[in-house]
């Protein structure tokens, strides 16, 4: 039988396993964490007395007929929770599961590896106490715990007002929701924004609760800086009017929108182009989430769209799957969904303007600040480097001159910071800067594990 993997069990990879198992295929599944349903639809251990109704908010509905519809189907196919995909060879996969090391052979790959928080450094980031806005969620959803009493949303994302909301009805007090980008980019944006008039309307009731409950909400900010001794004790920033105020907090959730997973599609053989709107590099596929022969990219870990595009694209790469193996596909319904994806992707477009990336602020970063937490190479050391005699103008000289981007994340966190001063520094735009290319072993994993490299 023809092995089908697919990596990834949030919206994309259960609603593609789901289409594959009717199908007449048995997938396996893949997924480092312990329960099903990805980021946004994460499940928190049985044990947890959360009140994921009021935690999901208008989402619930559908992040309960998500896990019926896993529940129904786990037992069909090969589900394989806590088992990280940590390298690609070939046709292979490298697998990590309690500490062990296997490795599937597939015929075809369905990578649904979703996203992460895109952030970006200011003076203090480094400090105890300051999460990423996605972190932040993780450890209320999975963990039932809040990363503060009084806590502080720094950035500019739709997630913020979200998060923002959740803390509170959790219990928390919001010391301020600080939003980098001012009002008239957001109203601007409106136009694109209609393309998903539901979740606009979803996002614009958020903020209203949040204002109805006297939360300060603030657009158009400056980030001066995160102070504390030996945590965080305050946000500082410069208002719309130019005024700078100081907030005081024991914990910042920082957030500037989210950026696909990639590392397993490089390490696959996926091709990249830079997208100018997003400032980002993303796998080039198909209409039908196609990247190379056999290889298949859905989710946000293809293009950021939110769960429902990820589920309508985790079912065009399954169509794609049976389509490439000489099963007929009913067209009409593919076209649709193509058409779905497209809109809600569209919708993104229109977000990255009214959430827009800071890259001026991130290029007019002071020296001192830390860029790579995890190596410990300061924004200077990066310029520093570059301002050499014929010193390097893309990220992967600059990385392997400073070991920026090096540690433990693989230049996950500070990968599009690190981009923004590279183009600044060289006068050049992101797309010269280039993109870190993904090394294995993904994620931190014991040397044991990856075997005996002889
Ligand atoms: C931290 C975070 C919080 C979010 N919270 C919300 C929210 O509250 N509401 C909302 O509307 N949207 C939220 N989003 C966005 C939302 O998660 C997505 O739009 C949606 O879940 C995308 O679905 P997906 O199937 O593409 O990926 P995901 O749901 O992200 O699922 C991807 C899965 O792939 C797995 N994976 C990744 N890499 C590997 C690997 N190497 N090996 C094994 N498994 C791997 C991950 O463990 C994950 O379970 C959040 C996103 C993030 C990153």
């Amino acid at each position: 039988m023809t092995e089908v993997v697919i990596v990834g069990a949030g919206p994309a990879g259960i609603a593609a396993a789901e289409l594959l198992l009717a199908k007449g295929l048995k997938p396996t599944l893949i997924d480092e964490g312990a329960r099903p349903g990805g980021q946004g639809y994460r499940r928190p251990a049985d044990d947890l007395a959360l009140d994921m109704n009021r935690l999901m908010g208008s989402e619930a509905k559908k992040y309960a007929s998500l896990h019926r519809r896993f529940d129904a189907l786990v037992a069909h196919i090969d589900y394989r929770p806590g088992t990280l995909v940590w390298a690609i060879d070939g046709n292979t996969l490298h697998l990590l599961r309690e500490g062990r090391a296997e490795t599937i052979a597939f015929d075809k790959l369905l990578i649904a590896s979703g996203a992460m928080d895109r952030v970006a450094p200011l003076p203090g980031w480094a400090l105890p106490g300051v999460f990423t806005l996605g972190g932040a969620q993780v450890a209320l959803k999975d963990q039932g715990c809040l990363i503060g009493n009084r806590v502080a949303f720094l950035g500019s994302s739709p997630l913020l007002s979200l998060a923002a909301k959740q803390y509170r009805d959790m219990g928390a007090e919001i010391a301020v929701l600080a939003d980098t980008t001012p009002l008239m980019a957001k109203a601007a944006a409106l136009p694109a924004l209609l393309a998903a008039p539901r979740t606009l309307f979803r996002g614009l009731w958020y903020m209203g609760a949040l204002l109805r409950a006297g939360t300060r909400l603030l657009h158009g900010v400056a980030p001066i800086a995160i102070e504390g001794t030996n945590r965080v004790e305050a946000l500082v920033l410069r208002d719309s009017q130019g005024c700078e105020r100081r907030f005081a907090c024991d914990a910042i959730a920082l957030g500037y929108g989210l950026k696909p997973e990639t590392q397993l599609a490089d390490l696959a053989g996926a091709q990249f182009a830079y997208d100018a709107d997003f400032r980002l590099f993303l796998p080039v596929i198909d209409g039908m989430g196609r990247a190379r022969p056999g290889l298949y990219l859905a989710g946000d870990g293809a293009r950021i769209g939110g769960a429902d595009a990820a589920e309508a694209s985790g079912l065009l790469a399954a169509h794609a799957i049976l389509a490439d193996l000489g099963q007929m596909q009913d067209v009409a319904s593919t076209r649709n969904l193509a058409r779905r994806v497209q809109r809600l992707r569209q919708f993104q477009r229109g977000l990255a303007s009214a959430f827009a990336w800071p890259k001026a602020q991130i290029a007019s970063l002071p020296d001192t600040v830390t860029l790579c937490r995890c190596e410990n190479v300061s924004v200077g050391e990066v310029r520093a480097a570059m301002a050499r005699e014929l010193g390097p103008t893309e990220v992967n000289r600059v990385k392997a001159m400073t070991r920026c981007g090096m540690g433990r994340c693989q230049g996950r966190v500070c990968g599009p910071a690190l981009q923004e001063i590279v183009a600044a520094g060289a006068g050049n735009d992101g797309a010269a800067a280039g993109r870190l290319r993904g090394q294995a072993p993904v994620k931190p994993i014991a040397l044991a594990a990856a075997g005996d490299p002889a």
